[in-house]
């Protein structure tokens, strides 16, 4: 009778412990890929990047422009652009979902997509 209560004493831990692993390692695989810079011409997306990799791509736009978008330590910024105001290139880098760097002249918005509420915390 023993034998057979501590047994499933134990394949119960066993089951918590796999169930806290399984959300512990959601969570972390689900944190660094949840973010995305999205970027928006003229109201069209067309592409998103991960803030989990560094990249540094050109973007461009009508009229053969270019904004030099770059992903570094998970923030989001216009490293150059060819624009007048150069608004875009001064905006302090971006991470938090919702924040958005805007190239007026271009009709160019980089924008952070992602689960708002985790980083909060976190
Ligand atoms: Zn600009």
């Amino acid at each position: 009778m023993d034998k057979i209560k501590l047994r499933n004493d134990i394949i119960l831990l066993a089951v918590i412990l796999a169930a806290a692993f399984a959300v512990w390692g959601v969570i972390r695989l689900a944190m660094p890929a949840g973010r995305y810079a999205v970027v928006e011409l003229d109201g069209k997306t067309i592409a998103s990047y991960p803030l989990d990799t560094d990249i540094r791509v050109e973007i461009p736009s009508e009229g053969g422009h270019i904004n030099v978008l770059v992903i570094r330590d998970g923030k989001a910024s216009v490293e150059s652009a060819d624009c007048p105001d150069k608004l875009c290139v001064r905006q302090r880098p971006v991470s938090k979902a919702g924040q958005t760097i805007i190239c007026l002249p271009h009709k160019l918005i980089i924008r952070i997509d992602g689960e708002s509420g985790v980083d909060a915390e976190l």
